[in-house]
């Protein structure tokens, strides 16, 4: 038998065991983790996992990697390359037993491989230019690498050059020696600049071909069992976590308390039942598989609001340190050996010897830019988020501030504590009725809308303003609505975000109870939090009404003529995307909508604007949290803003108004914001041209 049939042979079988060993054992690691009843199930097939169509838009398509341009285009054209150079791996397969194997004769196939090959090429330029200007040695924690493996990444570069290489090698020494099977040759353009450069060694290109045909097999080999142990696994992992992803993505509602396959019953909890993730080995298959794919990017990272102003939180490191940890306690999962990773605390501090940071899992606010940003669909904010329940539930380990919101939700159903009796003091001094729904009562035939008002909009000073806004916009409409008053209490979505299920269950519940026995269909929400809420969650609790969020109802009244946008405001304004509207419910267009039709108004946007938009520091009860480590994330957006000297920074909803209108006085009071600039929300823009001037909602609401 030929040498090089023994050599490719023995190659063959040694790389397909080390990578089948590490393949096998990660697939009996992952399958370890607590049952994904969401994700696997007749109900899951339709419902919540997002299925083959991700294959073809995420994987096949790279559509969130294109999101990114230049790498996103290096990436998809490396990936897509490695689909057409298959062909070329079998080429060198066949070339082991005829030297002139080829898959058919087509001068286009040979054509496109070269096409392919030298687009790697070109991708590996840019790799390289990327990773040098991001290198965590010249950008410190501002490079999206910081933290990441990356001695394995370059290797990983010099793999794939290796790879094209050797391919474009035992290509060119073939067009010399006869062997290559793709003719005319020329099509070939850049095997056939290698055999150019080969042609003066006459015979030994015989011993050349050889030589790369079996370098080929062994760098593409070698790159198979580096794949399986480094992570770049994801080439492996990725298509069957995309498949397995949350639909249409893992932001809005937050996934009920499951414990193993159901759902936990606050009422009748079971012994063994689950409360959040306390362990790794609490969380599901998916959450195992999930941390298993993470490659390591840092797109995540470059978009949190907490690690960009300074915090210890970065979601990359968040999902390193659980895979890791995985990893290093595969031992103890898989056959019950003692290891010292079964003994750490999957949250606790460096000197108890934790895996995550607790200051770490209370920095995040929410907001799904992680989510969003992550090419491969891991879904950081329900794994932070059942961590935190675990640690609220079970060990009562939260921030000390937190607990009187908890405190109040309890006791008043109000984070703030104000008391249901002052629900309606937004409403006194309007020049008309604002109808209330009485306990008993059914919502009138001609109330068109619920207007749901929310703690913030009935407790806070600026936020009233907000609400008095829609109320009088509605009013101007001839909007029939209504509000619940007393018989409202807080939608439970603070309780949620810190992690106590029991406080949120409790107050959803009441919710609930109430919308339907009052009748509710439509509901309008000044709050994105409450939208989101009693849009996405209550569902998960029989409560399916119609929601929608007051921007996207002021923007179809416009539309319709039903309100008229007639006096000039004139002033240049931006619009911050609340992470609640914006990245959670996919809501851009209408409050956008809305400031266009204001005359007089000029709008600009900020660097970091819809999909891409930077929390305001609020969410994921962060509101009630003290900020005591970095920049404030307020302030982080407020100098974004106030970067373009806007006389209105505009949004909508009231935890970004008083993020931002706090952050504004700070500027105001530190000589670096003009006096007059304003934090308002839409609905207070609009009402100023529809109402004219000197009649804005703080106005109408003194
Ligand atoms: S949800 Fe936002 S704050 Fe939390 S980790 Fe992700 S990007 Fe950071
Ligand atoms: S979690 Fe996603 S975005 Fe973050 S580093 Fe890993 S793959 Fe990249």
């Amino acid at each position: 038998m030929p040498l090089r049939i023994v050599v490719g042979s023995v190659a063959t079988v040694v790389a397909l065991s080390l990578a089948g060993r590490r393949l096998f054992w990660l697939f009996r690691l992952i399958r370890s983790g607590q049952p994904a009843a969401d994700r696997i199930g007749a109900a899951a097939v339709t419902t919540d996992r997002k299925g083959a169509r991700a294959e073809v838009t995420e994987v096949i398509g790279q559509r969130k990697l294109l999101a990114w341009t230049v790498p996103g285009l290096a990436h998809a054209f490396t990936f897509w390359a490695f689909l057409v150079l298959g062909l070329t791996i079998l080429e060198a397969y066949g070339a082991l037993f005829k030297p002139d194997f080829g898959i058919g004769h087509w001068a286009a196939l040979g054509f496109v491989e070269d096409v392919f090959a030298t687009a790697v090429l070109i991708a590996l330029v840019v790799f390289t230019v990327i990773r040098y200007r991001n290198s965590p040695g010249r950008r410190g924690r501002a490079s999206r690498f910081y933290g990441s493996h990356t001695g394995a990444a370059w290797l990983i570069l010099g793999m794939i050059f290796a790879v094209i290489a050797t391919l474009l090698g035992y290509r060119g020494a073939q067009m010399n020696t006869g062997n290559f099977p793709y003719r005319p040759y020329k099509w070939s353009f850049a095997s056939w600049l290698v055999s150019r450069a080969l042609h003066s060694l006459g015979a030994a290109n015989h011993g050349i071909e050889t030589f790369f045909v079996l370098a080929q097999l062994v760098v593409v080999l070698g790159f198979l069992v580096l794949v399986a142990y480094s992570k770049h696994l994801h080439i492996v992992l990725a298509p069957f976590n995309i498949y397995f992803g949350r639909k249409p993505d893992a932001l809005g509602p937050l996934l009920p308390m499951y414990s193993g396959d159901h759902r936990v019953d606050f009422e009748n909890p079971l012994d063994d039942d689950n409360f959040g993730r306390g362990k790794v080995e609490d969380f599901t298959w998916k959450g195992l598989l999930d941390v298993s794919t993470c490659t390591e990017c840092g797109r995540c990272q470059s978009a949190c609001p907490a690690w960009n102003t300074g915090k210890v939180l970065n979601p990359k490191l968040i999902v390193t340190e659980l895979r890791d940890h995985l990893f290093d306690k595969a031992p103890a999962l898989l056959s019950g050996a003692e290891t010292a990773a079964a003994m750490r605390p999957l949250v606790g501090t460096i000197e108890q010897g934790g895996v995550i940071d607790p200051e770490a899992l209370w920095a995040c606010t929410s907001c799904g830019a992680c989510v969003q940003e992550c090419p491969v669909d891991i879904e950081h904010v329900d794994h932070i988020m059942d961590m935190r329940r675990h640690q609220v539930l079970v060990e009562s380990a939260f921030p000390a501030e937190a607990a009187s919101m908890l405190r109040n939700l309890e006791s008043a159903g109000n984070p703030w504590g104000m008391p249901a009796s002052t629900r309606l003091a937004w409403a006194e001094g309007l020049s008309f009725d604002i109808r209330v729904v009485g306990r008993g009562e059914q919502i009138p035939d001609d109330v068109e809308y619920l207007f749901w008002v929310g703690c913030a909009g009935a407790s806070d000073d600026r936020a009233r303003k907000t609400t008095v806004a829609v109320a009088e916009l509605l009013h101007s409409a001839g909007v029939g609505f209504a509000v619940l008053g007393p018989l409202e209490t807080c939608t439970g979505d603070p309780a949620r975000r810190m992690g106590n299920e029991f406080v949120y269950q409790t107050l959803a519940q009441q919710n609930v109870t109430t919308l339907q026995s009052v009748g509710a269909r439509k509901i309008v929400a000044s709050c994105p939090h409450c939208f989101n809420t009693i849009a996405r969650e209550y569902p998960q609790l029989g409560g399916n009404f119609e929601v929608v969020h007051h921007t996207q109802l002021l923007a179809s009244l416009v539309a319709d003529g039903r309100l008229v946008a007639t006096s000039a405001v004139d002033s240049s304004v931006t619009y911050h995307d609340p992470c609640y509207l914006g990245r959670h419910n996919k809501v851009y267009g209408e409050p956008r909508d809305v400031l266009a039709q204001v005359p007089g108004l000029t709008s600009t946007e900020m660097p970091r604007c819809r999909e891409r938009g930077f929390c305001c520091g609020a969410g994921g009860a962060r509101m009630w949290m003290e900020e005591r480590t970095g920049k404030r994330i307020n302030h982080e957006r407020i100098d974004e803003a106030l970067a373009l000297d806007p006389d209105v920074v505009a949004t909508a909803c009231p935890y970004c108004r008083v993020m931002l209108g706090d952050a504004v006085k700070d500027r105001q009071s530190d000589g670096s914001a003009r006096a007059d600039v304003e934090v308002i929300d839409v609905a207070e823009v609009l009402l100023r041209s529809v109402r004219g001037p000197g009649r804005g909602a703080s106005e109408t609401a003194s």
